[in-house]
């Protein structure tokens, strides 16, 4: 089954062609991206409006470069997915009317993803993928939620933040520093030359017993440092966002670790844009080896938004026999707004 997938629920639009039998891992042939963020930078953070044009001005020249990056031409495409929520309504509605015209055209399956349901699978396009059940923490800029996963929709939330995604608070950490936007990267590689002890920052809820989050106060800690800090902020940057990095970082470890103890499982999947951090992935990492579990990644260009992951949910709910029955309808909807645990199993 080859399959086409769109994403364009935020700011990235993604294109990708994966390949699937009916058993085994589907196989990514080819992809592109068009990232939007140099566009909204000089506003601060996404324009809604501006996504939605800009969507269509990439989605069909991206398409047509996975595609001769796959080595197939558009006829041989057997199905296109796309991304109907959640997100932004106008984004979603831009990849969806295409996905379906593209399907309606070829005379093929429309299939209609959760975009976080792509992000927590894509580790499966990894060279070490992972095994049903397992443990998410699905980290990014919107979403900061751990999940039981028994399976493809399978999908049992644990925890989740109350205010705050952890993306967001690297975000607006990184503004708060001056780090532009979107921060969370720039606060990353700043944090590398500072002392992450040098700030007593707060870890919110860190011993609150359950697997919920709350990153709003950590900012307002920062607020407080860079007001007492004044002029002096530029010599102690580094060494405030080392020390927010670290107690962002220190909230999600122990969560994820209380989070498979509490489940009894061993495998922890990493999936969104803050997986990329390299200081989350050396403590997850040295804290499951010390309790004999693993965790799994996406390979790092597949953290953040891409199409890749969008097909490759289409794929394995294709193999899972969980596609809907209206794919060849082409009315669509989108959900900008759209519970991951509302996937359910009861699609076919
Ligand atoms: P959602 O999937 O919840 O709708 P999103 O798609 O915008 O949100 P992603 O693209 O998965 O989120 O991730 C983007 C977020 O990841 C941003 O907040 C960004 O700052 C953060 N991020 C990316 N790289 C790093 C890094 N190395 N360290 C920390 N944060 C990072
Ligand atoms: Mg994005
Ligand atoms: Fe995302």
């Amino acid at each position: 089954m080859l399959i086409l997938g769109i994403e364009s629920s935020c700011d990235e639009t993604g294109v990708a062609v994966v390949d699937a039998a009916a058993q085994g891992v589907p196989r990514l042939r080819g992809a592109a991206l068009h990232s939007q963020v140099a566009m909204h930078e000089q506003y601060g953070g996404v324009v809604p409006e501006l996504a939605s044009r800009d969507h269509i001005r990439r989605v069909l020249p991206l398409a047509e470069r996975a595609l001769t990056e796959a080595g197939v031409a558009l006829h041989d495409v057997e199905a296109v997915a796309y991304t109907r929520g959640p997100g932004l309504a106008g984004a979603l509605l831009v990849g969806a009317g295409v996905a379906c015209a593209l399907a309606a055209a070829l005379e093929v399956p429309a299939v209609g993803v959760h975009h976080l349901e792509g992000h927590l699978l894509s580790p499966f396009l990894s060279a070490d993928p992972p095994h049903f059940p397992f443990v998410a923490l699905l980290v990014s800029g919107g979403h900061t939620q751990l999940m039981r996963v028994d399976g493809v929709g399978r999908y049992t939330l644990l925890g989740e933040t109350i205010d705050d995604a952890a993306g967001e608070a690297f975000d607006k950490s990184a503004k708060l520093l001056g780090l532009g936007y979107p921060g969370g990267p720039a606060l990353a590689r700043l944090a590398e030359q500072g002392d992450p002890e040098a700030f007593a920052l707060p870890r919110p809820l860190l011993h609150s017993g359950d697997l919920d989050f709350s990153f709003a106060g950590l900012k307002t800690a920062v607020l407080t440092q860079v007001r007492k800090l004044g002029d002096a902020l530029p010599e102690r940057r580094a060494d405030l966002a080392a020390a927010t990095q670290a107690a962002i970082v220190d909230v999600l470890v122990h969560k994820a670790l209380a989070a498979l103890r509490r489940t009894g499982l061993q495998r922890l999947v990493v999936a969104g844009g803050v997986g990329a951090n390299q200081r989350l992935r050396a403590q997850l990492g040295a804290a499951v080896r010390r309790i004999g579990a693993r965790v799994h990644y996406p390979e790092p260009h597949l953290c953040t938004d891409n199409g890749a992951m969008i097909a490759l949910a289409a794929a394995l709910r294709w193999q899972a026999g969980l596609w809907p029955d209206d794919g060849r309808s082409y009315r669509f909807d989108v959900r900008p707004r759209w519970p991951l645990q509302e996937l359910g199993h009861a699609v076919t």
